[in-house]
């Protein structure tokens, strides 16, 4: 039978080699690390547990289709909820805001706490909704760069209507259009962040996220977030991928035009397909440094980088929930120091996800464990340790008063991921949480292909290609590499 190396266990990767091993390929996932998992990890400090990256959940059907395809129990392995309420807005003026899942109590949060006319609040939903269902089947459940998604006609009557989607303003000048109250626009502007880019730049297409959440749900695994990796992981087993730990892939051995397999301090392993689950641009400069480069996408923007405290907190805060955002007084301010000065902003966006208010084993009784995370800019060489330490100061000044409580007194044990760590654990470039920027409308859709264009038997999965970061497209990004296998 045929054979497949995967490089790289991140969800793109595991559900690469899940999809390989249904087509009935050898599978071996090489792995630098000594976990699977790559950013979706998780942190234990003393009696405290952490999921180390991703938090929240959206679009679960994209890890459950994995367990359909083997026609394995999925519930004997990764069970999730949906959750009632998304997250808990505090604004610096003491306004509180609470995102419900259900449509009528929202738009009447937003009414009542915001005084958003109902009007408003569901022509944006609805935009998003349109958006949704027109662009995600073209942009995000196809290969965008094979000719039968285009003569399928679906994206010709896409880019056809692009102008009604808003492609040429940016996410907060349709923000600002809409709604009636800034703060509003704040939090629908935030959603930008969602794929690590800045709502000032990125198109206001990408007003197609809030859908997720309000329209198809937020959802929080029974075991937190790092049961999808340890449940695909058992899945990848128990259909028969072997994986190889602390196993860094050196190049990746290219023979007329063919990828033939790959290179490890082990010597030669040879496989008849090749999936990078390495983040690209880092494929192409340390793994095909020999081969044809795409310069264009190597040289693009990466997007933004994050700097979590993981804080174990001793006191059960009841205000808080699984999700809570602390804002900023000044947006537009925060997103200038993150993508144009290259630093931190005094009064950043403090986002606290606290999974012991789901799952009380991952705190003592009467703690919460604080996933205490700023988006920050992605690496570019700067004094991190003073950026952070003075962030760290900032953060604590601000959750301090906002909460009426002297947090660094509170803080019992502590751990730091920042931009350095994330791209030496992950190799992703920059320590960019969701890899090349949106924030350019051609860069936004123009992603690197799941299958190398030069190299055949070369293909390309994970959040760093098309379509997209985050745990859905990273997983689809596997379903479309596969798929597309010749
Ligand atoms: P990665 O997780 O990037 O893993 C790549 C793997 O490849 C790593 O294990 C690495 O060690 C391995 N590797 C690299 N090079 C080699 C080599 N040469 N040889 C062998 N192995 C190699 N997404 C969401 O959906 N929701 C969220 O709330 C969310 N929040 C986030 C918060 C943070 C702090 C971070 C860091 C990310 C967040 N994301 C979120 C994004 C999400 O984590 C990623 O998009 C997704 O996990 C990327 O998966 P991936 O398949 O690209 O692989």
């Amino acid at each position: 039978s045929k054979s497949a190396i995967v490089i790289g266990s991140g969800v793109g990767g595991l559900a690469a080699a899940i999809r390989l091993a249904k087509k009935g390929y050898v599978v071996s996932v090489f792995e630098a690390n000594d976990y699977p998992g790559g950013k979706l990890t998780e942190v234990r400090l003393g009696k405290y547990r952490f999921d180390a990256g991703p938090s929240l959940l959206t679009l679960p059907e994209h890890i459950t289709d994995l367990f359909d395809l083997h026609q394995i129990e999925v519930a004997d392995y990764f069970q999730y909820n949906k959750l009632e309420t998304t997250c808990e807005y505090f604004y610096p003026d003491g306004t509180r805001f609470t995102a419900w899942s259900d449509r009528a109590k929202i738009i009447k949060e937003f009414e009542e706490k915001l005084g958003e006319p109902k009007a408003n609040v569901e022509a944006s939903l609805e935009q998003s909704a349109l958006l949704y269902n027109k662009l995600a089947p073209v942009f995000m459940e196809k290969s965008l760069h094979k000719s039968s998604t285009w003569l399928g006609g679906k994206a010709f009557q896409a880019f056809g209507k692009l102008s009604k989607f808003n492609f040429n303003k940016s996410m907060n000048q349709a923000n600002e259009g809409l709604f009636k109250n800034e703060k509003t626009v704040q939090l629908f502007n935030r959603y930008a962040t969602y794929n690590g880019s800045d709502p000032y730049q990125t198109p206001a297409t990408f007003n197609i996220i809030p859908h997720l959440e309000f329209g198809l749900g937020a959802y929080f695994p029974e075991k937190g977030m790092h049961n999808i990796t340890e449940s695909l992981y058992q899945l990848a087993k128990k259909v028969g991928v072997q994986f190889h730990f602390n196993r860094p892939v050196k190049n990746i051995v290219v023979f007329e035009g063919q990828a033939k397999g790959v290179n490890t301090e082990m010597g030669f392993h040879k496989s008849d397909v090749v999936v990078s689950n390495m983040d690209m641009v880092a494929t192409y400069k340390k793994l095909l440094k020999d081969q044809f480069q795409p310069k264009k996408l190597l040289s693009q923007p990466k997007s933004s980088s994050a700097l979590i405290f993981y804080w174990g907190i001793k006191k059960d805060f009841k205000q808080l929930d699984l999700h809570n955002i602390f804002f900023s007084g000044n947006y537009k301010k925060e997103f200038e120091h993150i993508f144009k000065l290259g630093d931190i902003y005094d009064d950043p966006t403090v986002y606290i996800n606290i999974s012991s208010t789901q799952n009380p084993s991952d705190a003592p009784e009467g703690c919460q464990n604080w996933f205490t995370m700023i988006n920050v800019p992605n690496n570019q060489g700067q004094n991190w340790d003073e950026l952070i330490a003075k962030a760290r100061k900032n953060i604590i000044k601000k959750l301090s008063e906002m909460l009426h409580e002297d947090i660094e007194a509170l803080i019992e044990v502590e751990d730091i991921l920042d931009p350095r760590t994330i791209e030496s654990r992950t190799s992703s470039v920059g320590g960019a949480l969701y890899g090349n920027s949106s924030n350019n409308k051609y860069a936004a859709f123009l992603r690197h292909p799941n299958f190398s264009k030069k190299i055949k038997h070369l293909y390309f999965c994970g959040g760093s290609v098309h379509p997209g970061g985050g745990i859905p497209l990273s997983i689809l990004s596997a379903k479309i590499a596969i798929d597309n296998l010749k």
